[in-house]
């Protein structure tokens, strides 16, 4: 009995050790809620603490070497809490970005900061003035074979602290992606301790125009494979739908409504001209799907006894298939009568299945498109599309586990 007792104060002082904030190994104590993992975790960490010697239980920040078998797991669960917990709605990065940079750091990594400029609030209203910046990590000195990557920004409103129950996650970013780069990490860890040698590249922008990871491509660091998180219900994307973002704008005479010759209506011009759109014939792929049309702005006029002068309408079309067509068939239907503007165009991709691995098509896009320089890519993350931009956005505590697990079985089918 006593010296169950002195074992259970040794695990109680590296609790209290675990605490301390320079102590990567807090993570892995607070947050096993799940019966018997709390006694596995607390099990390895008096592990650390025997093989530590006399030490105080705390690995020293930035210094932990990689590749040991003492070294303590971290929590995905706990580290995608406190990833929720921060603001980081694109153009805000900068605290998240600030957070992980830390983290990674006291994990043993070498970080690298790649500044992302803020848009021209001109052009764009919703950019922010503050710095914001990519996080690359690696262990010091490697090259990487494998990166890991994902976003650290997400859609607006942010919805407060991260919230939960027995089940799930809940808050901005918690499936869309923070719980999937809390799992990369973990999954990272795992694949570093057994001598792989694997990265991590986190980007901004994601959510708007992938200016992250535009800047990333720039410097590529030599990786063979990219496995990219976005929410796939941890499957294994076969093919992602391109993007193609049009912009239209009619121009028209304001008058009196009672004197309608005397104007020239810019919302009637820009009905016309969607209405043709909306009944063109988009490309289907079999086994894929189709292309998808969504109108989804539409502006104009300034009072209903005006005739407007001005109308404008945004419009995201999915694509299977290469945008030229689509782009040629805009054009001709707005011909005379609208300007037209392509603000965003990201392919059509579609990737290797691997045995083994569920498989499915995101009808979504990523960024993969733009992160050409970093390896043949791979689309896998815990989560659910359908629930990622919704004010209920959450993940399962069960999934986000699971995909630490598929994360490190990807990597190791790949790396052999
Ligand atoms: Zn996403």
């Amino acid at each position: 009995m006593g010296h169950q007792r002195r074992e259970r104060r040794v695990r109680a002082a590296g609790i209290q050790y675990g605490f301390q904030p320079s102590g990567w190994s807090v993570q892995g104590i607070h947050t096993l809620d799940v019966g018997s993992k709390r006694v596995g975790i607390a099990h390895l960490f008096s592990v650390g603490l025997l093989l530590h010697g006399g030490r105080s239980g705390c690995v020293p920040s930035g210094r932990v070497p990689f590749g040991y078998p003492w070294l303590m797991p971290m929590d995905p669960i706990q580290l995608t809490r406190q990833l929720v917990d921060i603001d980081s709605t694109t153009y805000h990065e900068a605290g998240v970005g600030e957070f992980l940079s830390s983290y990674l750091a006291r994990q043993g990594y070498a970080v690298e900061r790649q500044d992302v400029p803020q848009p021209d609030p001109a052009m764009n209203p919703q950019a922010g003035s503050g710095p914001r910046f990519n996080v690359y990590a690696s262990p010091p000195g490697v090259t990487p074979d494998l990166v890991f990557s994902s976003h650290m920004d997400t859609v607006p409103p942010f919805l407060g602290p991260c919230r939960e129950d027995a089940e799930r996650l809940y808050g901005r970013g918690a499936c869309d992606a923070k719980g999937i780069i809390a799992a990369q990490i973990a999954a990272a860890e795992r694949l570093i301790a057994v001598g792989k040698r694997i990265a991590l590249l986190y980007v901004v922008g994601e959510e708007r125009d992938s200016a992250g990871a535009l800047v990333a491509n720039q410097t590529p660091k030599g990786s063979r494979f990219l496995i990219n998180g976005e929410p796939t219900e941890n499957r294994l994307a076969v093919a992602s739908k391109g993007c193609l973002r049009v912009e239209l704008q009619a121009h028209g005479k304001m008058a009196h409504s009672a004197y309608p010759e005397l104007g020239d209506s810019a919302i009637d011009k820009l009905l016309a001209v969607l209405h043709d759109i909306k009944s063109l014939h988009l490309p289907v792929v079999e086994g894929i799907g189709d292309c998808t049309l969504n109108i989804g702005v539409l502006r104009g006029g300034v009072a209903p006894n005006v005739i407007p002068d001005s109308a404008e309408a945004q419009i995201l079309i999915r694509l299977v298939g290469p945008p030229e067509e689509i782009e040629q068939a805009v054009l001709r239907a707005a011909a005379g009568r609208c300007q037209v503007r392509f603000t965003l165009k990201l392919p059509y991709l579609q990737m290797r299945a691997i045995p083994g691995f569920e498989t499915m098509v995101a009808k979504f896009t990523t960024d993969i498109p733009s992160l050409t320089a970093w390896g043949e890519p791979f689309l896998l993350g815990p989560g659910s599309i359908l629930v990622a931009h919704t004010p209920d956005e959450y993940i399962r505590k069960s999934e986000l586990l699971g995909s630490v697990d598929l994360y490190v079985k990807l990597a190791n089918s790949l790396l052999g």
